[in-house]
């Protein structure tokens, strides 16, 4: 599969969201693979066994993991974690069970699990920061490599470069921005049999998804102020 561009050996000490607008990229970028991941399951019609938004969470976590050199995809995973974090705290007791989603909570312990099981000796300072307990540690190693195992041969598939992926959005707010430069440099690893469209716009509320009939993943401009709102 897609490897890290350069991984460091050495211990790393953990950038905390020292910054409201880091905080709203890496959550922006979490979100956005996490859409692209429906999307491939959808333009590659795979199987999913189990709930398709957990398989969604696991395709963006590995997609962090394996696209940025290791200080960042640190400091990418810890704001996304902040972010489940954050909307935990907004939604209070109101935890929606019935949800599609799992709840916000078991998905900041699922993405700090995977996420430091691809490197647990690299990334041992996060289990320890992000308070993972010890009785989930014992695993994420295991869970890594079934969750890599799994979308590794998919991200084979698509390796390659071309013009599939295709944004029809703006470029002026900060949002724009990031999901334009986010499309562009997925179509440098990313071949898809299928034009995947992308684009940002008003949608009246702060979400994001994949339209199956239209091939196309729409992140909501409302989205940048929610996240401003529960940033650290
Ligand atoms: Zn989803």
């Amino acid at each position: 599969m897609l490897k890290g561009i350069a991984f460091c050996a050495s211990m790393i000490a953990a950038p905390v969201a020292a910054d409201t607008d880091d905080f709203v990229e890496a959550n922006l970028l979490s979100i956005f693979y996490h859409e692209l991941g429906h999307a491939l399951i959808d333009i590659l019609k795979l199987p999913v066994f189990g709930q398709e938004e957990d398989a969604a969470d696991v395709a963006s976590i590995l997609l962090i993991d394996a696209f940025f050199e290791e200080e960042y995809a640190v400091s990418i995973a810890y704001d996304a974690a902040f972010g489940f974090l954050g909307e935990a705290h907004a939604a209070g007791s109101d935890i929606a069970w019935w949800d599609v989603h799992g709840p916000d909570l078991q998905r900041y312990y699922n993405l700090v699990c995977l996420f430091v099981g691809a490197d647990m000796d690299a990334r041992s300072d996060m289990i320890e920061d992000l308070e993972l307990p010890e009785e989930r540690q014992d695993s994420c190693e295991e869970e890594f490599d079934l969750a890599n195992s799994s979308w590794g041969p998919v991200f084979d598939e698509i390796e390659g470069s071309g013009t599939s992926i295709r944004y029809t959005g703006g470029t002026s707010s900060l949002t724009e921005q990031i999901i334009s430069e986010e499309v562009a440099a997925l179509n440098q690893n990313f071949r898809l049999p299928q034009t995947l469209k992308v684009t940002v716009e008003d949608c009246g509320e702060a979400n994001a998804y994949y339209d199956l009939e239209r091939t196309e993943i729409t992140i909501c401009s409302e989205f940048e102020g929610w996240l401003r709102e529960i940033a650290p």
